[in-house]
């Protein structure tokens, strides 16, 4: 896909959750309708839309009417199962393509493509079995973390390790799924570059946020982060050269550690990223903006920050502090999820600094 999608054109997306939501509002205003597909009723994502599909991604039919249906296609979430890619590519093009997505989807191929472009990760090791396990442990050293390769999301799927019993009792508890054990880095901050690379291979970075995380859920994003000149250069640098080298079109979150040694990078989401809802109230162009610009064949937007933002997440039942938010002048953004759980991302507020 060549030229740029005319207004009136739909965008499908793969997945109904808040990312979906407000990819749609930004499509919207632009003047394009989004077609949302998402197994669960009553998604964030279809009480904005103008079509949902509620299917599941193994619904050949329901897969084939949706691709038909749009005229490009995109995703909210990067576990997207390969069948469905499958049947997808042959109808409509994809955006981020399947490269960015199994890049993505397995921290071991992640990690050895950023390696082989020459930056840091944190060491690893591939588990499959308790003999690699020990052997991980004893070429990585302690502390540690065992991760799973696939599915995991806001530190799912994880556990620090510093003894040889305790990394016993973890890959227990992976249950035989593929994992690899990462080296743990000691870093000063946690960073991420929001990034966008359009049809034409224009790329655009914002500035980089600081990212602090709880129970491994981010809380907050700051921008300005604190990072000096050199090392917001670097990181949209380091950004930069992924999306090149996987010919991306899109949005994509790059998590970086900051060290004393450097920038290491922590993982890269090949979709729009909760560091990034910054931007909605700090830039013109917001990420979702920038993103179904990239995907629509548009060119991309001014990312230039105007404001100072502080992002804080509301989970679980920091939702009922809406009244008291109201009242300030923050900037609120809520999902429309109904049902409060602990650990659910149910809205955010972008505050100025
Ligand atoms: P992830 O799901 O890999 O992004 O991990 C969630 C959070 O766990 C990160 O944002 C870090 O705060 C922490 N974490 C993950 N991997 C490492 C590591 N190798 N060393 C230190 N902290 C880590």
């Amino acid at each position: 896909m060549n030229n740029p999608l005319p207004i009136g054109s739909t965008i499908g997306i793969l997945g109904g959750g808040q990312l979906g939501r407000m990819l749609a509002v930004a499509a919207s205003r632009l003047g394009l309708n989004t077609h949302i597909f998402e197994p669960s009723n009553n998604s964030p994502a279809e009480q904005v839309a103008q079509k949902v599909t509620t299917a599941s991604y193994d619904n050949t039919e329901a897969l084939q009417a949706f691709g038909q249906s749009v005229d490009v296609i995109t995703y909210e979430f990067e576990n997207i199962p390969t069948s469905t890619l499958d049947i997808l590519e042959g109808i409509k093009t994809i955006y981020p393509d399947r490269r960015a997505l199994a890049t993505s989807q397995d921290r071991l191929k992640e990690k050895t493509f950023l390696n082989d472009l020459g930056l840091h990760t944190a060491p690893f090791a591939n588990v499959e079995n308790a003999a690699e396990a020990a052997a991980a442990m004893a070429l990585i050293g302690t502390p540690s973390i065992l991760k799973t390769r696939k599915m995991g999301y806001d530190g799912k799927g994880q556990v620090k390790v510093t003894t040889t019993t305790e990394m016993q009792a973890a890959w227990n508890s992976m249950q035989g799924v593929a994992s690899i054990l990462e080296g743990f880095i000691d870093f000063s901050q946690e960073v991420s570059v929001i990034a966008a690379r359009g049809v034409d291979g224009e790329v655009s970075c914002y500035d980089p946020g600081e990212n602090i995380h709880r129970e491994g859920i981010l809380r907050t994003t700051k921008v300005p982060s604190s990072l000096s000149a050199a090392q917001r250069l670097d990181s949209v640098l380091i950004a930069g050269k992924i999306l090149n080298a996987l010919e991306y079109v899109g949005v994509m979150g790059v998590e970086l550690f900051v060290t004393s040694d450097g920038l290491v990078v922590n993982e890269i989401a090949p979709r729009v990223h909760n560091s990034g809802h910054w931007t909605q109230n700090g830039c013109d162009i917001c990420q979702f903006e920038q993103h179904i610009r990239a995907i629509a064949g548009w060119p991309l937007g001014d990312g230039s920050r105007h404001t100072d933002i502080t992002m804080e997440n509301l989970i679980g039942e920091d939702i009922n502090r809406i009244p008291e938010l109201c009242q300030s002048s923050v900037a609120l953004h809520v999902y429309g999820k109904i049902e409060i759980k602990p650990g659910r991302k149910m809205g955010h507020v972008n505050m100025r600094n």
